[in-house]
């Protein structure tokens, strides 16, 4: 049930802050496991969160805060939000503009072919299958551990793939953030040129929106949107915050760092704009990279739109915080407010993106929050 802004009428037993993937989980399992009410609120206008779609030019569904492109290795998040959507199967294919070429993206087999000379190619993919064997997926920081001929090729993977690719989405250098980032596009010694290789990969049949609209369907909830958490702190004892931890406790250890982005969308009078659903461009313009949103729909029309991804630096009230960033730093910042947290068991969870401070992808958010139900809420007293 949507309520009007203000009208909230009784006292619930749970408040939940943030209509995105954790919240909307969270709330789903404690109106229908445990019989309770919940007000969930969020201050933007609409739920989803980040994950939010919307019919944009010939009905194409526009992600409004850039590509969302499902996949799970989780049988048990695949089959939860399986009771909430249908699917329509979908690989995401990336390619990478580099030195004027189209190459595919993780960088693999056939980049190496497209951009090397035949023998050099096959001579360097033998020493990568030597190496490595067929088949495995290396991050670059590895990679570039090693010595030799390797050693050179990763560092021209290094510098065409991922320096700037990471100074632009970042303002750090790779080896600057845990390494956990760049291994998320590792080298692959293979021919496989799919973005992901999970298990499911797919995007919710009638979109995001939809799907969020049918988790949240349950008479025990009431939703806000256009609702900050401060209007409505007090109308229950119990609340999940899935905001930014740090803007919880009024920053007092001090402001953790988040990057932003700018999204551009922009329409084009033709059937298909690009070949794959994103190309990248690490090296040329201020945006890191261009998704066609009908490739990951599958809509047909005879106009498409795209958006281009500026990355930027975050500042509260003025944009929004997308990514926390990962490095030791940020890990030592983050102490303080997880022993704050800690401070507030069994009145206040923290969890998600911006509440764990974790860079989560969709399949993981939803994790986090049944792991977190079954485990704590589940048995709050
Ligand atoms: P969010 O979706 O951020 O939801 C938190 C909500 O809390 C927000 O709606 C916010 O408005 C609200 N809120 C915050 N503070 C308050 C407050 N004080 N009062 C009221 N409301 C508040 N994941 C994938 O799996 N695949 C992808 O392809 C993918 N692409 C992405 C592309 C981009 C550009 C970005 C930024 C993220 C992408 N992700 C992707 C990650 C995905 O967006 C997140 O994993 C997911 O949205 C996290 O859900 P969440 O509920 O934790 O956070
Ligand atoms: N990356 C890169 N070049 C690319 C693609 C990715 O350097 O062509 C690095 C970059 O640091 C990026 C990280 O790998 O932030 C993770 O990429 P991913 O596409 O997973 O980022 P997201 O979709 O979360 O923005």
């Amino acid at each position: 049930m949507q309520l009007s802004p203000g009208s909230f009428l009784s006292r619930y037993d749970w408040i939940i802050v943030g209509a995105g993937y954790t919240g909307a989980v969270l709330a789903e399992r404690i109106a229908s496991q445990l019989d309770r009410k919940v007000l969930i609120v969020d201050r933007r206008d609409h739920i989803a969160g980040n994950a939010h779609d919307r019919p944009g030019a010939h009905g194409i569904l526009v992600h409004k805060y850039g590509p969302h492109i499902f996949h799970t290795n989780s049988d048990k998040v695949w089959t939860y939000l399986s009771q909430f959507t249908g699917w329509r199967p979908y690989e995401h294919r990336v390619l990478g503009s580099i030195d004027g070429r189209l190459v595919p993206i993780p960088f693999n087999l056939d980049s190496l072919e497209a951009l090397f000379a035949p023998a050099e190619a096959a001579s360097l993919a033998g020493l990568l299958v030597d190496t490595y064997g067929l088949e495995k997926n290396v991050p670059i920081l590895k990679m570039r551990e090693s010595g030799g001929r390797l050693k050179d090729l990763a560092d021209f993977i290094y510098a065409k793939v991922f320096e700037n690719y990471t100074l632009k989405q970042w303002s750090l250098r790779p080896e600057e953030l845990d390494a956990s980032v760049s291994a998320r596009v590792p080298v692959r010694i293979s021919r496989d040129g799919r973005y992901f290789q999970d298990v499911h990969q797919a995007m919710p049949d009638a979109g995001y929106t939809k799907m969020f609209e049918r988790i949240l369907d349950h008479p025990n909830i009431a939703i806000a949107t256009g609702t900050d958490y401060k209007s409505v702190a007090g109308q229950a004892d119990r609340i999940v915050f899935t905001g930014p931890i740090d803007e919880f406790f009024d920053y007092q250890f001090g402001p953790l760092p988040y990057r932003s982005l700018r999204f551009e969308v922009f329409e084009k009078d033709v059937a298909e704009a690009q070949p794959v659903g994103t190309v990248n461009y690490p090296n040329d313009h201020a945006y890191t990279r261009i998704t066609e949103f009908k490739h990951l729909t599958g809509q047909q029309a005879p106009g498409t739109v795209l958006v281009e991804e500026y990355p930027q630096a975050h500042a509260p009230g003025a944009n929004e915080p997308y990514y926390p960033i990962p490095t030791p730093g940020t890990a030592e910042l983050l102490k303080p407010y997880q022993a704050a947290a800690r401070s507030l068991e069994g009145k206040v969870w923290f969890a998600g993106r911006l509440g764990d401070y974790a860079y989560y992808n969709m399949d993981q958010a939803c994790a986090r929050a049944l792991a977190l139900f079954e485990k704590q809420i589940a048995h709050a007293r």
